[in-house]
């Protein structure tokens, strides 16, 4: 029996975050507004309105580009993509089709654990469309989103399976979020997924018909999506079919691809330069300028903190995930500088403080105690001023206070109790109410001094040091 691989390329539609559309001054927020009232005659597409080039979208497209080592274009062209559509007010999309802002660039991904380089053929920036919604008795067109900028990512046929175009989008969206270009935000289709999908035995360079997958909202519905039409072409094939060249739908609730066009009547676009606009010629000093301006990407994070820091890969991937959270934390590493290692920051911010902010809803520009006191409380902890367990207790209620670490150590009376002699009646008391478990002790069960350690922490109120409590049981029990 034939193997069959799975041949993919993906166009990723992404709404950038500038302050006005594409070609005109209106608001670009088509989310929180009521329909139709972020308009102006340019995106209504009304007669003699002139479209006007929205810089800071050519600036988001090109470091978008840069980001993806993409080879950027200072002399580009906008084209005209006719076809009629209600969402569509002109009758034409304003888009770039032969000289694109960036083409040749590459994502590293990384997916079941393999690394791989997907090649991107080009970043290009355009407009969105309108909005339909379709009700009962018709459809409702809202124009708010007309003219929205958007910039599209095509990549090559190097994708050969849905968990790669997982890694592919995921790692996408955090790239330009990184940038602060766009919201990345799918359920408010700030971020659409197109699949161009096909397979070929994999011992020939024969690739089968080509299928597309269109409006993909979601990531899971990427994943889905894949999924599935490599199963579907798989039994077509192998049963001695051929797959037909059409244009799907991805169906969420029946979890299967559904056709929308067949290529009888595929779009002929007619494209041609933008008569409206001239060529964009860009300067070569602030396209450098955009890409001395990047940020480290998560990648060269990672990296980073793996071989500068010691950190864990997969804490050191947790913590780049997010720019505002790795910044967080590089600025607590910096207030901590030789009083606390990256490590030890690093262990208390994927631990807790993730799961304080994941618990809370809040984001780390909202914390209300300082680096410094971050810091402090570590030192604490590392110096046996305070055991783990308190620790705890104290950084919860400085995330709810503010208060200082020492402060709050002081009022709840959480120092550690280091001293042999105050630890020494506690752990004879225990002893003496235990005699059981001493007695599988002496008899060899090492495990149950873990027990008794837990007998002493609770008859310390938590204060007892774990580490000196088990050293003293021991010395006690052997003597
Ligand atoms: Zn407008």
């Amino acid at each position: 029996m034939t193997t069959y691989e799975a041949i993919i390329g993906m166009e990723v539609h992404i709404e950038l975050q500038t302050e006005s559309k594409m070609f005109c001054s209106c608001s670009a927020d088509a989310f929180s507004a009521a329909p139709n009232t972020n308009v102006c005659p340019v995106c209504l597409g009304l007669p003699g309105a002139l479209p006007v080039i929205n810089e800071r979208a050519v600036a988001f497209t090109i470091m978008t580009g840069q980001a993806l080592g993409c080879e950027i274009h200072a002399h580009n062209v906008f084209a005209r993509k006719n076809y009629f559509y209600p969402d569509l007010p002109k009758g034409y999309q304003i888009s770039q089709y032969e000289l694109p802002l960036c083409t040749a660039g590459k994502l590293e991904i990384s997916a079941n654990g393999n690394r791989k380089t997907v090649g991107i053929t080009r970043v290009h920036l355009e407009e969105d469309t309108g909005k339909l919604t379709h009700v009962e008795g018709g459809s409702l067109v809202d124009l708010n989103r007309a003219g929205v900028p958007l910039m599209e990512i095509v990549s090559e046929p190097d994708i050969r399976t849905a968990e790669e175009a997982y890694a592919y989008v995921t790692q996408l969206r955090q790239i330009v979020r990184y940038l602060g270009v766009s919201s990345g935000d799918m359920e408010k289709g700030a971020m659409r997924c197109e699949v161009n999908l096909s397979l070929k035995p994999v011992d020939s360079d024969v690739w089968g018909t080509k299928v597309e997958v269109k409006n993909l909202n979601s990531f899971r519905a990427v994943r889905n999506a894949i999924a599935y039409e490599i199963e579907r072409q798989t039994r077509v094939l192998e049963s001695g079919g051929q797959v037909e060249q059409v244009t799907m739908g991805w169906d969420e609730n029946r979890g299967r691809t559904v056709v929308q066009r067949t290529k009888e009547d595929a779009h002929d676009y007619r494209y041609f330069p933008e008569p409206d606009l001239p060529p964009l010629e860009l300067d070569p000093a602030w396209i450098a300028e955009l890409e001395s301006s990047l940020p480290e990407l998560p990648a060269a994070k990672t990296e980073r903190y793996i071989s500068e820091w010691g950190l864990a890969a997969q804490d050191a991937a947790a913590l780049a995930e997010n720019r505002a959270r790795a910044e967080y934390f590089e600025s607590v590493v910096a207030a901590g500088t030789k009083k606390v290692s990256p490590r030890a920051v690093a262990n208390w911010m994927v631990g807790e403080v993730f799961r304080l902010l994941n618990e809370s809803g809040i984001e780390v520009d909202a914390i209300k105690f300082t680096p410094a006191d971050f810091v402090r409380l570590i030192e604490l902890v590392e110096t046996d001023a305070i055991n783990r367990l308190a620790a705890k207790d104290v950084l919860a209620d400085m995330w709810q206070s503010g208060e200082k670490p020492d402060a709050i150590v002081e009022k709840r009376g959480l120092k550690q109790i280091s001293d042999a002699g105050a630890l020494d009646a506690i752990i004879s008391q225990v002893i003496a109410e235990n005699g059981d478990a001493v007695a599988q002790f002496k008899a060899g069960k090492e495990k149950i001094l873990g027990f008794l350690v837990g007998q002493v922490m609770r008859h310390s109120r938590g204060k007892a040091n774990p580490k000196m409590a088990e050293k003293l049981l021991r010395e006690k029990l052997t003597e």
